[in-house]
C-alpha cells in the first residue's frame, strides 16, 4: 500500500470509530469509552487531517458537530448554529488558545470570562414576546429534537421571562440541563429499592430523560438548568458578561460562579482552583470553558469547523484513585473467550463505587505490569467503564512476582489457547458451561427470541441440573422438570412454557441473530433474512453470495459458512426447525386491509393492548406505514396515553388522530 493510502485508511478507521463512539454517545447515551480516549482519538484525527488537508471531507466528525436529531421527536433548525468547542487538557495550549486571539484582533485590550463547564446537556429555548415557546436539543448543531413539553417540566426554566426596561422579548437561550449529584443518588437508591437497573452517571442519564416520550416522568427527575447564552435584537449586546447579568433579570438560572479574568494566567488559576474543588459542587463538572468576552471581538474572530474561535474547553483530567488488587478472575464469554477481570477493594471513583474492572487481555495484564495485591489507579472520568491505568510501583509488596495467565478454563477446568495473531484466550470445550449457559442467554436475550422466564438465574439452574445444553433443548423442556427447580412453581414454570411458545412466533431474523454466530449482530441477521428468505438457503449460501450483500464483508461471509458447516450447529438449526422456530421471512402482506394499506401512521404516547413495536409490525404487515415524526403527509396520528408534542404538531397541521380503540378496529 502507498504511504498516502495507508494514511486514508488511518484517517477512515478513525472516522468509523468516532462516528460509532458518537452514536453511542449522543444517541442511546451509553458512551463505551472514556472522554479523554474519544478526545485522544479526535486529535489524532485532526492531526492527520492537518497534515494531510486534501484528505478533509465535510462529513468528517473533525468537521461536525457531534449528535444527530433521533426522529422520535419532530426535528427543529437552529436559527443560528449550536457549535461545539474545542478542547484541550493542557496549559500549553491554553497559552497558545490566548495567544491566537491576541494575533487575531491586534492591538485590542481584551479580557476573559471563565465558567464551570457543567456536564450536561446543551439546549436552546426559544421566547417569543417574553413566552417560552420552543426548546430543543443542539443534535447536529444544526438540526435538533423539538423537546418543548419535556423541557417546560424543567423550574428553573421560565415558561414567561421577567419583563422590564432594557430586558429582551424575543431572544434565544442556550445552556446546559443537568441533573444534581444528590438528585441522581436519590433517582438510584430509589430503582434499588424497586429492584429495577441503577442509572450510571448523571450526564446520561439526563440526556436518556430529555428523550423520554413522557413528560411525567422527565418532571419526576428534577432536572435544572444553567444558562450561559443570549442572543437578541432588542438590545444590543456588548459581552458575555453582561449578557450573564441580563439572563438572570430575565429569570433564569446562571452559574454563580462565572469569573472575568483579565489575564490568561488569571484563567489558568481559575482552571487549577476548580479541579480541586470540584467534587465539592452539587453537581458534575468536566472542565472549564474560556470565553473572550466582547462580543464585537467574539464576531471578529468567527468560528471554524465546528467551534468558534472565541472560546475553549480546558478539561480536567479523568479521576484517578488508588486501590489494591485483590484478585484477578477470569470471565468466559459465549464465544468461549477469557476476560481477565480485576476484583478491587471498592473504591469511590469519579461519581460511584468501582469494585471490578476489565483488565482486558494478558498483553494489557503484562505492559502495566499488573501483580497481584499492587495498589492500582482506577479511572473514571464523566465516562463509564472505569479502568485500570497504571501501577504505583512504591507501594508493591516486596515478594511479588509477574502475573501468569492460567492454563485451564476457570469454569470447566479445559485447556485454554491463545490464536496466533489475537490478544485473548479461548476455551476450547465448546460445552463448557459458561459458554453454554452464555449461548443460551444471547438467545433468549430481549433482542433475539425474546423469552420471557429465562433470564440469568433460570438458565444457571438450568444448565447446572443438566436439563439444557444447548439452545434446541429449551424447546424440550417439561413442566414437571421446571417445577421442580428451586423456587420456581407450577406458576413460573407455565410462564416459562408461554414464553418459549411465543417465541416460536418471532421472525426468522431474530432466530439467526439468536443463534450466536460470531459477528452477525442484530443488523446483519435482518439483512441475512432479507437476503435468504429460508434457512436451507442461507445454509447453502457461499462466501462470495454473502459478500455481495451490502454491509456484509468477508469476516462476517467467512463466519457466516463456518457456521453453517460445522456439525454441532447444523444439528441444532434442525432440532430448532423441528421444534417450530420460523426458519423463513415471512411475506409481507401487502393487501391484508384496505383502511390500513398504503396509509402512513404516527404512533405517539403508550398503547395499552400492544408495545410500540408491535403497533409498527401490525401497521407494515397490514401494508400501511409507520413513520416517527408528523407531517403533513401523514395520515393517522394514533393517540395513547400521555401523548407529547406529536399530537399537538398533529391537530396543528390539521392530520386526523385516532384513539387506541379507533385504531385496533381498523387494524382487525
Ligand atoms: P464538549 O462537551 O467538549 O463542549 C461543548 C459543550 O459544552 C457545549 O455544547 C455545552 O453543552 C457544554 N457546556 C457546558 N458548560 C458550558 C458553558 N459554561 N459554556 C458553554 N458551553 C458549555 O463538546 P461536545 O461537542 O458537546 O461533545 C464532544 C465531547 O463529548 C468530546 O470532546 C468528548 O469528550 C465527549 N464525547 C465522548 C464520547 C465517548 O464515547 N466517550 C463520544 C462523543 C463525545
Amino acid at each position: 500500500m502507498s504511504t498516502s493510502s495507508s494514511v486514508k485508511q488511518t484517517i477512515d478507521n478513525i472516522r468509523a470509530l468516532l462516528r460509532e463512539h458518537d452514536h453511542q454517545y449522543y444517541v442511546l447515551s451509553q458512551p463505551s469509552i472514556s472522554d479523554f480516549e474519544y478526545d485522544q482519538l479526535m486529535k489524532q484525527l485532526i492531526d492527520l487531517e492537518r497534515q494531510n488537508p486534501e484528505m478533509i471531507t465535510a462529513d468528517s466528525p473533525s468537521q461536525r458537530v457531534g449528535g444527530e436529531p433521533t426522529k422520535e421527536f419532530p426535528t427543529v433548525t437552529h436559527e443560528v448554529p449550536m457549535l461545539s468547542l474545542s478542547n484541550t487538557y493542557s496549559e500549553e495550549e491554553l497559552i497558545d488558545f490566548d495567544r491566537r486571539v491576541k494575533d487575531l484582533i491586534g492591538d485590542q485590550k481584551y479580557q476573559f470570562v471563565a465558567e464551570l463547564k457543567i456536564d450536561g446537556i446543551a439546549i436552546s429555548l426559544v421566547y417569543r414576546n417574553g413566552l417560552f415557546i420552543q426548546g430543543a436539543t443542539r443534535g447536529d448543531g444544526t438540526q435538533g429534537d423539538e423537546i418543548t413539553a419535556n423541557l417546560r417540566t424543567i423550574r428553573s426554566i421560565p415558561l414567561r421571562a421577567e419583563s422590564g426596561k432594557g430586558l429582551p422579548k424575543d431572544f434565544e437561550v442556550r445552556g446546559e440541563i443537568f441533573m444534581s449529584k444528590k438528585d441522581f443518588e436519590t433517582m438510584n437508591k430509589r430503582q434499588e429499592e424497586l429492584g429495577a437497573k441503577t442509572f450510571v452517571n448523571a450526564r446520561n442519564t439526563t440526556s436518556g430523560t430529555l428523550k423520554l416520550q413522557d413528560s411525567k416522568t422527565v418532571a419526576q427527575r428534577k432536572l435544572q438548568m444553567f444558562t450561559y447564552f443570549l442572543r437578541t435584537n432588542d438590545v444590543s449586546l456588548k459581552s458575555h458578561s453582561e449578557n450573564l447579568k441580563l439572563l438572570k433579570a430575565l429569570g433564569f438560572s446562571v452559574n454563580e460562579h462565572a469569573k472575568i479574568c483579565k489575564t490568561i494566567a488569571e484563567v489558568k488559576q481559575y482552571c487549577d482552583q476548580w479541579n480541586e474543588k470540584r467534587s465539592s459542587l452539587p453537581y458534575d463538572i468536566d472542565g472549564i470553558v474560556i470565553k473572550v468576552d466582547s462580543i464585537a471581538q467574539q464576531q471578529e474572530l468567527g468560528a471554524v469547523a465546528k467551534s468558534p474561535r472565541w472560546a475553549i474547553a480546558f478539561k480536567f483530567p479523568a479521576q484517578q484513585m488508588e486501590t489494591t488488587l485483590k484478585a484477578i478472575t477470569l470471565q468466559v464469554g459465549r464465544v468461549g473467550t477469557i476476560t481477565p477481570v480485576a476484583e478491587l477493594e471498592p473504591v469511590f471513583v469519579g461519581g460511584s463505587t468501582v469494585s471490578r474492572a476489565t483488565l482486558h487481555n494478558e498483553d494489557f495484564i503484562n505492559e502495566l505490569d499488573i501483580r497481584l495485591d499492587d495498589t492500582v489507579y482506577v479511572e473514571k472520568g464523566g465516562d463509564v467503564i472505569p479502568k485500570v491505568a497504571g501501577v504505583n510501583l512504591k507501594k508493591r509488596p516486596k515478594k511479588s512476582s509477574p502475573f501468569t495467565f492460567p492454563s485451564k478454563c476457570p469454569v470447566c477446568g479445559s485447556k485454554i489457547y491463545r490464536p496466533e495473531g489475537e490478544s485473548a484466550y479461548y476455551c476450547e470445550n465448546f460445552e463448557c458451561p459458561a459458554q453454554v449457559r452464555g449461548r443460551i442467554e444471547h438467545f433468549a436475550h430481549r433482542r433475539a427470541m425474546n423469552i420471557e422466564g429465562l433470564g440469568e438465574a433460570v438458565i444457571d439452574l438450568l444448565v447446572s441440573e443438566e436439563l439444557i445444553h444447548n439452545v434446541a433443548d429449551v424447546y424440550d423442556l417439561k413442566r414437571t422438570q421446571i417445577a421442580s427447580l428451586e423456587r420456581m412453581g407450577e406458576k413460573s414454570a407455565q410462564n416459562l412454557l408461554d414464553g418459549i411458545e411465543a417465541s416460536k412466533t418471532l421472525p426468522f431474523s431474530r432466530v439467526i441473530f439468536g443463534l450466536g454466530i460470531r459477528f452477525v449482530g442484530e443488523g446483519v441477521a435482518k439483512l441475512l433474512a432479507e437476503n435468504f428468505s429460508t434457512i436451507e438457503l442461507l445454509k447453502q449460501a457461499k462466501q462470495e453470495d454473502l459478500e455481495q450483500i451490502e454491509g456484509v464483508g468477508p469476516r462476517i461471509a467467512e463466519s457466516v459458512v463456518r457456521f453453517f458447516t460445522d456439525k454441532h450447529s447444523l444439528k441444532l438449526v434442525d432440532r430448532l426447525t423441528r421444534a417450530g422456530v420460523q426458519m423463513r421471512s415471512e411475506k409481507k402482506k401487502v393487501t391484508g386491509n384496505a383502511a390500513v394499506t398504503g396509509k402512513s401512521f404516527v404512533l405517539t404516547g403508550g398503547l395499552e393492548s400492544m408495545s410500540r413495536d408491535e403497533a409498527k409490525d401490525r401497521i407494515e404487515s397490514l401494508g400501511g406505514k409507520s413513520s416517527s415524526s408528523v407531517s403533513k403527509k401523514t395520515d393517522y396520528v394514533i393517540v395513547g396515553s400521555d401523548a407529547g408534542s406529536k399530537f399537538q404538531k398533529a391537530v396543528e397541521l390539521g392530520v386526523k388522530t385516532i384513539s387506541e380503540e379507533e385504531f385496533l378496529k381498523m387494524i382487525r
